[in-house]
């Protein structure tokens, strides 16, 4: 399904279904605690997202059972919430969200360490996730190219010498939690579909202290970085505009 160009109406109810998604995200990050279990997490994510009056919009998603993807260190994304996971102190926890309302979607992640930090380099690569994902939004304007917006995160990254995982990649967002066309992370400038003012895009640099590589876990979902190392992710809904791009779930 390729995203389309939003109504005026559509994009209303996307800044309020984006701005439900920030709040509960910075409610997460304003209440995870070592000693939580991600189930924990999960439903203070549902209760905070129905008191606001939006619905969670992972839920049953291609089968996904439960509302928040929360992913723990080598975990890169796709984390399911469970009763017998608990949070520990210094563990990088990736935190991903969205929030449906008046039929349509928004989507957004962030990490953060929980209690204090085990090392200096958890908390630049997460510094340094969260501006990579600010370089990919400087790069959006009326008929960027998907190419464009990669070429901008990978550019910021590269000195790092991180992982930045292709397998998985931004998207179209709206109507449908992931619409055509992908958003990589990585590419070259000038390439890849153009993107139009009034679509809404999700982007969402994955990047890890060690491989890009990564697989799947047992459960279907989890997806670990193939040599364990730890991973950060942020994603931010926005939406294209003539010269640049409105941040739909921030506060
Ligand atoms: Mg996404």
């Amino acid at each position: 399904m390729q995203t389309k160009v939003k109504t005026a109406d559509e994009i209303i109810a996307m800044r309020e279904s984006g701005h439900m998604l920030a709040t509960v995200l910075e409610y997460l990050k304003a209440n995870i605690k070592p000693g939580m279990t991600t189930q924990d997490m999960d439903d203070l994510a549902v209760a905070e997202t129905k008191r606001l009056g939006g619905e969670p919009g992972f839920l049953g998603y291609q089968g996904f059972p439960r509302s928040l993807c929360i992913s723990i260190n080598d975990e890169v994304v796709h984390g399911i919430p469970s009763k017998e996971r608990v949070i520990k102190d210094g563990d990088l926890v990736s935190l991903d969200y969205g929030v449906r309302y008046k039929g349509m979607v928004t989507d957004a992640a962030r990490s953060v360490i929980v209690g204090t930090p085990k090392q200096r380099r958890h908390i630049e690569l997460i510094e340094r996730t969260a501006k990579s994902l600010d370089a990919g939004i400087a790069a959006v304007h009326d008929r960027v190219r998907t190419g464009d917006i990669g070429s901008s995160v990978e550019g910021y990254l590269k000195k790092f010498h991180y992982g930045i995982v292709r397998d998985l990649v931004g998207h179209g967002v709206g109507h449908h939690l992931h619409e055509d066309p992908n958003i990589p992370n990585t590419g070259r400038a000038d390439t890849g579909p153009w993107l139009d003012a009034g679509m809404t895009i999700a982007i969402e640099p994955m990047v890890t202290l060690g491989t890009e590589r990564v697989y799947v876990a047992d459960d279907g979902w989890t997806i670990i970085t193939a040599d364990h190392s730890w991973a950060a992710h942020f994603e931010d809904t926005v939406l294209i505009t003539k010269d640049g791009a409105e941040i739909l779930t921030r506060l």
